[in-house]
């Protein structure tokens, strides 16, 4: 039979466009905040029920929309917004015309709205696509956007949403990413009763000391850079600041919060070799682009662009991150201020001074300057082979205070990365000890106080049970802070603030539900990270040996919880391949 083609009903149309512009709560939120923002808005206020599913509430005080244009603002491909129909010039952050009619179709939406000068408010309803009569109201001077059911309407989607709480953390996230974009304005968000963030208008750097933790604000290095009318501004962190999660990166161009891949991949190279593997730099930039040299117009929602010089970009932010990185350890050349590790490479051994040596050449080139491999003294007794029950052998030295170099029995070279080592030492540890259910507990003589955002506290504290579980016992302690009361007692000395923050971010980055075992293992994980030997420190040959003699003892020692290698064996074999003494 001939196939008879036929226009799609609006209804249908729009429910399949908010296929892609609302995949989820975090999408609503983020279309109905842009439009609040373009509404020139002093002032917007997010209440979330249900992770946003149940529902959704914007309030600001913006322009309004007029009870004439209450029905067109509800239509598709309807704007007020696109003055330049080139595409060009995009000054707002909406201009699709597609947001209002994709929300009303997939779920009940209601707009109450008063411009300035109209002596009252109209409210407008639309469930399912169907748009009713704009109805006097009472309502103030801007708009209010109310979403319930989302999905009602679609219960294909409605099944893929996530947990309330994941749900709620991503729409979190989403006005995070606008709050730092417009720091002028204040911004208010609300997640079931609990208040997430309040905060007025401020200058940026308040906006990121707000946002990202005011300890993590004050130690990040500002950075200003130019190339070809391209600008970047903005706050990145020291080499010494990692996270677990990509969680504190933020990128604004021309106003609009981007989750941008090239831009997240220029920030990865510039950190590459100071970050380590498995952690994430935290940044704010904020780029200027001229409107023809971008094209915001890739993707639906408005977070990836296409630049049209992308390799002039990746230039500009590497190299700016560069220099910023550069700066202060230029500064402190002299040797007292280092810490007492050997990271630096020889002069020019590396693009950024002050970064981490790489390989053996580097490690050789700085031998003659610095102290970066000691051997040790003969020991006391006269020293043998290691015995044959020591596979890893017997230490000869420390390479740039963080591998140690031993022989095996067998005659093979060994290297072992020291913290990579203990790490899975101590991970393994814990496990044993918290399977044999003998993790204790040791209280706190003086009970620490670590400060968070209110949604890092409240993701904590949902986490209180299973903390108790491995003796670390938290408790809330007025808004965002969190008391301490004890740490498990296989941890000498740690830091609580830097162990309670990686926490938060391991369960943040999971957004799926984690098993109860699961998040166990992931706190065990970063536990035993706290509590390991940290690169960069002189061992004695009896740590060394103990370490070595540790790993043999220990199932799974061979790599470290991130699955890296603990330890590289070079064999007889290999040796003598690699000097051509022996052919294929
Ligand atoms: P877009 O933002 O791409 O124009 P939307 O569907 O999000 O498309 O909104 C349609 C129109 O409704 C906007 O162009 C704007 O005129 C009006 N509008 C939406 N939200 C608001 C608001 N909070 N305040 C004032 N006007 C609004
Ligand atoms: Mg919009």
């Amino acid at each position: 039979m001939q196939p008879v083609i036929r226009r799609l009903a609006e209804t249908t149309i729009n429910r399949i466009a908010a296929g892609e512009v609302i995949e989820r709560p975090a999408a609503a939120v983020k279309e109905l905040v842009e439009n609040a923002l373009d509404a020139g808005a002093r002032r917007i206020e997010v209440l979330l029920a249900g992770g946003g599913i149940a529902r959704i509430e914007i309030i600001d005080d913006g322009c309004g929309i007029t009870r004439d244009d209450l029905a067109l603002a509800l239509e598709r491909h309807a704007t007020s917004k696109l003055a330049d129909e080139t595409l060009i010039s995009i000054p707002t952050l909406g201009f699709r015309g597609e947001a209002l009619p994709s929300i009303g179709a997939v779920a009940r939406l209601t707009l109450i709205s008063r411009p300035a000068g109209q002596d009252c408010a109209y409210r407008v309803h639309v469930a399912g696509g169907a748009v009713g009569e704009a109805v006097p109201a009472p309502g103030i001077a801007g708009t209010r956007a109310i979403v319930e059911d989302l999905f009602y309407a679609t219960p294909a989607r409605r099944k893929f949403l996530r947990t309330p709480r994941a749900e709620a953390e991503a729409a979190e996230r989403a006005v995070w990413r606008l709050a730092l974009a417009a720091p002028h304005v204040a911004f208010r968000l609300v997640s079931d009763e609990r208040v997430m963030f309040d905060l007025p208008a401020q200058d940026e750097l308040a906006r990121v000391a707000a946002l990202f933790g005011r300890e993590t604000a004050t130690a990040l290095l500002p950075l200003e850079a130019e190339r070809e009318g391209v600008t970047l501004r903005g706050l990145v962190g020291p080499a010494s600041l990692s996270r677990a999660t990509m969680g504190l990166q933020s990128f604004v161009v021309n106003g609009r919060p981007v989750i941008d891949p090239l831009l997240r991949l220029s920030l990865r190279l510039a950190y590459r070799d100071v970050v380590p593997a498995g952690r994430h730099a935290v940044a704010a930039l904020r780029l200027t682009v001229p409107d023809e040299a971008v094209d915001v117009n890739v993707h639906p929602a408005k977070t990836e662009l296409r630049f049209a010089d992308a390799n002039g970009v990746r230039s500009l932010v590497i190299g700016a991150i560069g220099r910023a990185l550069a700066r202060p350890v230029s500064l402190d050349s002299a040797p007292v201020a280092m810490p007492a590790q050997s990271f630096r490479t020889a002069p020019g051994a590396s693009a950024y001074p002050g970064t981490r040596a790489r390989g053996f050449a580097e490690a050789e080139l700085a031998l003659a300057a610095q102290p970066s491999a000691r051997a040790f003294p003969p020991p006391p007794a006269a020293a043998g082979p290691a015995p044959h029950d020591h596979p890893l052998g017997a230490p000869l030295g420390q390479i740039l205070d963080t591998y140690i170099l031993a022989v095996a029995p067998d005659g093979a070279l060994v290297l072992v990365d020291q913290h990579a080592a203990h790490e899975r030492l101590t991970e393994e540890r814990l496990r044993g000890e918290f399977l044999a259910g003998r993790i204790a507990a040791q209280p706190l003589l003086v009970p620490v106080v670590v400060d968070f955002s209110p949604g890092e506290a409240a993701r904590l504290l949902s986490e209180a049970a299973t903390l108790a579980r491995l003796g670390l016992e938290i408790e809330a302690f007025g808004p965002g802070a969190i008391l301490v009361r004890s740490l498990p007692a296989a941890l000498k000395n740690p830091d609580a603030a830097g162990l309670l923050r990686d926490l938060a971010e391991e369960f943040a980055e999971s957004e799926a539900p984690l098993a109860l075992e699961a998040r166990l293992d992931a706190a065990l994980a970063r536990l035993a990270c706290h509590r390991s030997i940290r690169a960069g420190r002189r061992l004695q040959r009896e740590e060394m040996d103990a370490l070595l003699r540790e790993m043999e003892a220990t199932p799974r020692a061979a790599t470290c919880s991130h699955g890296r290698p603990t330890f590289l064996r070079l064999t007889r074999a290999e040796l003598e391949k690699m000097f051509g003494r022996r052919g294929f």
